[in-house]
């Protein structure tokens, strides 16, 4: 019997921009060579699971024709770049945005083999809409970068990487001081735009060495936030990050692959060090980091405005998971509003989907559109479902140890109960599940996360940060399924018990620390 190969097959789409023709097209795609769902990522993309071998170059030339691209969405090259998903017209947002773009395009694979395969060699629309796209902030420049001091290697097809790319996959997330909806520190690099009070560029803080993946039981593996590194003038930043990625090319671990990220070689050096070495590649000094105002996170969910006379709309979506099911249909309802109004999307860093350039005479028939199709306003989603992410896991995800996204809603109910019961029902707990330690859906950053460590059963994390500046810390090792009320509730006892004024459950647990809770747990159930 021949076998049935199948695949996910995830896109590129830097900054999370998706224009409408490329949502129908994926909306066709997935209905008829894949699953008929679509899935949109914490890396602001969107993946279809279940494309059969045979449909495999159907869909990706389809999609390189369009003028998008799945080159460099996985591998041991630059991934997605990511930033806010917030589309406002301001200078800082728009820089924002638009460094993003050149980035991925300066960190783009350049071989040719995966248009000589998928396309048998021919030119594709992406390289020109790519060119258009980045025009603006003049290519020439970018392009110019393609040379320079020492970094480049002498290799006539991949400059920056070589012939052996990197030691693993890099991450790279750019935002605006204060918006930390892309959990920038999760980043090999994160860089925030910096302005002076006329809204002009003035360059970006470089923050360096984050990461989620670990393995469990493996204490030389373990998840990490960025380092501030300093503040690099605008005119510089492409050069620095190339140093950057040059540090990490010549000095990451190829040894060990589960000590191959950036985050160890800057855990092994110290920052201080790091800096230095990529001080030795960009020929120059790094400057101070500067001061910038204290992180908040925002889903930008809901209706906005853009600052043109525009709105955004943000709509959840549970897990990021686009279907249809029963009266439930998103995605009927999507390809409804990108056929009747045209709008272009963007995904956001939580996996849910942005709706701009929207003229507000539109805005009722869209929110028609959505209460036709069985969407619940956004007023209507528990916030814990808002907050919440959990990876495919199974039975999508081959490394998956146990149920993620098929679970968490069944947990989040349980959870609200639990709130409910000791008197927390306005608390907000960013909650994170994965069926594995890879980490996918950022779970070490979450004040409360279940990481999959077997057959029904999760390790326990707490105390990230409700703004996602710090990792959490593995308070259970293993945790029953039917063992979460049991774990949970003398916590939370202990939070209603002895938390500060406005203090968030994650920072609670930050500041007590997991001796303390255990201490509180023994006491809580022997009485
Ligand atoms: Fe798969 Fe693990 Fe990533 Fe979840 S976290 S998608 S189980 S690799």
């Amino acid at each position: 019997k021949v076998k049935d190969y199948q695949f996910m097959l995830r896109l590129k789409q830097p900054a999370g921009e998706l224009p409408p023709d490329l949502y129908r097209l994926l909306d066709d795609l997935s209905a008829k060579h894949g699953q008929g769902d679509l899935r949109a990522t914490t890396r602001q993309c969107f993946q279809m699971h279940g494309i059969l071998k045979g449909g495999l170059k159907t869909v990706i030339s389809s999609i390189m024709n369009i003028g998008s691209s799945t080159v460099g969405a996985c591998g041991d090259v630059n991934r997605n770049v990511m930033t806010t998903p917030a589309p406002f017209k301001t200078p800082e947002y728009e820089y924002a945005r638009e460094y993003s773009k050149v980035f991925a395009h300066l960190f783009r694979p350049m071989t040719p083999a995966f248009t000589e395969i998928w396309l048998d060699g021919e030119k594709v629309a992406t390289a020109e809409v790519w060119g258009k796209e980045v025009e603006k902030f003049n290519v020439d420049e970018v392009m110019k970068y393609d040379s320079g001091r020492g970094i480049i290697l002498d290799h006539p097809v991949e400059p920056l990487y070589g012939d052996r790319y990197l030691p693993r996959k890099f991450k790279i997330g750019v935002t605006v001081p204060g918006d930390n909806s892309l959990d920038v520190y999760t980043n090999d690099i994160g860089v925030v735009v910096i302005t002076n009070d006329a809204g002009e560029l003035e360059g970006f803080n470089v923050m360096v060495g984050g990461g989620m993946g670990r393995t469990h039981n493996k204490e030389t593996t373990f998840a990490r936030a960025a380092d501030h590194m300093g503040f690099v003038p605008k005119e510089d930043i492409m050069e620095c990050l190339k140093a950057i990625l040059a540090a990490q090319r010549d000095h990451g671990n190829r040894d060990v692959r589960a000590n191959a990220r950036m985050k160890y070689l800057v855990h092994t050096l110290g920052i201080d060090n790091f800096r230095t070495l990529v001080e030795s590649y960009f020929g120059k000094k790094i400057q101070p980091w500067r001061e910038m105002k204290e992180w908040k996170y925002n889903d930008w969910m809901g209706w906005w405005e853009q600052g043109d006379g525009k709105l955004f709309y943000g709509l959840h979506v549970d897990n990021g998971r686009v279907k249809d099911e029963g009266t439930f249909r998103l995605k009927t309802a999507l390809r409804v509003i990108a056929d009747r109004y045209n709008l272009p999307m963007i995904l956001s860093p939580t996996q849910s989907i942005i709706f701009k350039d929207i003229e507000p005479k539109d805005k009722e028939g869209i929110e028609a559109v959505l209460a036709e199709h069985g969407i619940k306003p956004l007023e209507e989603v528990d916030p814990l479902n808002r907050l919440a992410m959990a990876c495919p896991a199974l039975p999508l995800c081959g490394l998956a140890q146990t149920e993620a996204e098929r679970i968490i809603p069944s947990y989040l109910e349980r959870v609200r109960a639990l709130l409910n019961k000791m008197n927390l029902a306005d608390e907000e707990i960013l909650i994170r599940m994965t069926g594995c330690p890879n980490g996918c859906a950022r779970p070490y950053m979450a004040e409360l996360a279940f990481v999959g460590d077997g057959p029904k059963s999760y390790q326990v994390w707490l105390g990230g940060s409700p703004v996602l500046t710090r990792t959490a810390w593995p308070f259970k090792a293993k945790m029953d399924v039917d063992d979460l009320e049991a774990t949970l509730e003398p916590i939370l006892a202990m939070f209603v018990a002895q938390r500060q004024e406005y203090e968030a459950f994650g920072d609670f647990c930050h500041r007590v620390g997991a001796e303390t809770i255990e201490r509180y747990m023994e006491s809580y159930n022997s009485v």
